[in-house]
């Protein structure tokens, strides 16, 4: 059964800026799906628009064959929603804020505290400390106690771990698979390409649009290009020249190193490859090919779908 269906989604704001355009998306009960994108994308919109905050300007969402608009009441029952920003009472202590959200939805904590204990047990020790005071991990967890605490059926997640420090990352991460155990559907958004991959299905968002919606392998197996890495001693320089390269590739810096996705047979493209950066003087380390991260899937299929490649 689909938890979620999404048809003909637009939507603007002041009629001008368009956030959302044309989102068609089936999401599946029980699933850990990933909304992934930049900055700006459309993803807080379109949570806002599924949890019952903001009305699409058209198109039709069902959740579990509920309407978002007409039946946005029983909807609300149903979902719990850890919003981008801190959404909690930063002057209430920690067990404050998960009583009153037991009281706010007509449950309570211990009723739910098996789907809460392995969350509880890591902010526990912290009960009486006012939630503005916890680190940035720690906030999020009591978010996520909040927010499961009436047990909902889908639980949406928008950034939760954007400046979370790399630990917390991962353990938030561990805590979401092990949610899906009580049968309650996941959809999370991120800005980092990396945490994608512990997703079932990912659906990317640019500007607006979905342009792809597959499991993280599938997207890495569809990468069209032969794609390479590289160091070089100076990636301004490289990349300036770069413009100039004859072959039918796409470049861009990728931490330290350049990544290039070549578009040729590469038996003649890769020595020719070496002849121009040698004589546009271009220092470099091995060129090694590697397999794509979600990461440089994205880049290809947004250079694609921006025409730059033929
Ligand atoms: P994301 O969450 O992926 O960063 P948003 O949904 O917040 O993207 O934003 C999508 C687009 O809509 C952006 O261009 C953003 O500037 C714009 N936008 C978001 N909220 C508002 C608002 N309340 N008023 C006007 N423009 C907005
Ligand atoms: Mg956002």
């Amino acid at each position: 059964m689909s938890a979620i269906r999404i048809q003909g989604v637009n939507k603007t704001y002041s009629g001008k800026i368009t956030a959302l355009k044309d989102i068609n998306l089936e999401i599946e009960e029980g699933e850990v799906f990933g909304l992934v994108g930049p900055d700006g994308a459309g993803k807080s919109t379109l949570f806002n628009i599924l949890t019952t905050l903001l009305l699409p300007d058209s198109g039709d969402i069902n959740i579990f064959d509920m309407d978002v608009i007409r039946d946005y009441k029983a909807v609300r029952q149903i979902i719990g929603y850890l919003p981008g920003t801190f959404s909690l009472y930063p002057d209430l202590s920690v067990q404050e804020n998960l009583d009153f959200f037991a009281v706010m939805y007509k449950s309570s904590i211990e009723e739910n505290m098996s789907l809460i204990a392995p969350i509880w047990k890591q902010i526990e020790p912290f009960r009486d400390r006012k939630a503005g005071k916890l680190s940035g991990g720690m906030k999020q967890k009591l978010a996520l106690c909040c927010a499961l605490i009436h047990r909902p059926h889908i639980l949406f997640l928008d950034e939760p771990t954007t400046g979370v420090d790399p630990v917390s990352r991962k353990e938030f991460w561990d805590i979401l698979k092990s949610i899906r155990q009580h049968n309650i559907t996941v959809v999370v958004s991120t800005p980092y390409m990396d945490e994608a991959t512990r997703c079932d299905r990912i659906a990317m968002i640019q500007d607006g649009q979905i342009i792809g919606v597959n499991p993280p392998q599938t997207i890495i197996d569809n990468f069209k290009g032969k794609l390479y890495t590289f160091k070089s001693d100076n990636i301004f320089s490289l990349l300036k020249v770069m413009e100039q390269c004859p072959l039918n590739c796409n470049y861009y810096p990728y931490g330290e190193h350049c990544h290039i996705a070549f578009y040729e047979d590469m038996a003649t493209a890769m020595p020719q490859f070496e002849q121009f950066l040698s004589e546009q003087h271009q220092q470099h380390g091995e060129i090694t090919a590697i397999q794509p991260s979600v990461e440089d899937c994205f880049i290809e299929i947004v250079t694609h779908a921006n025409g730059e490649l033929t």
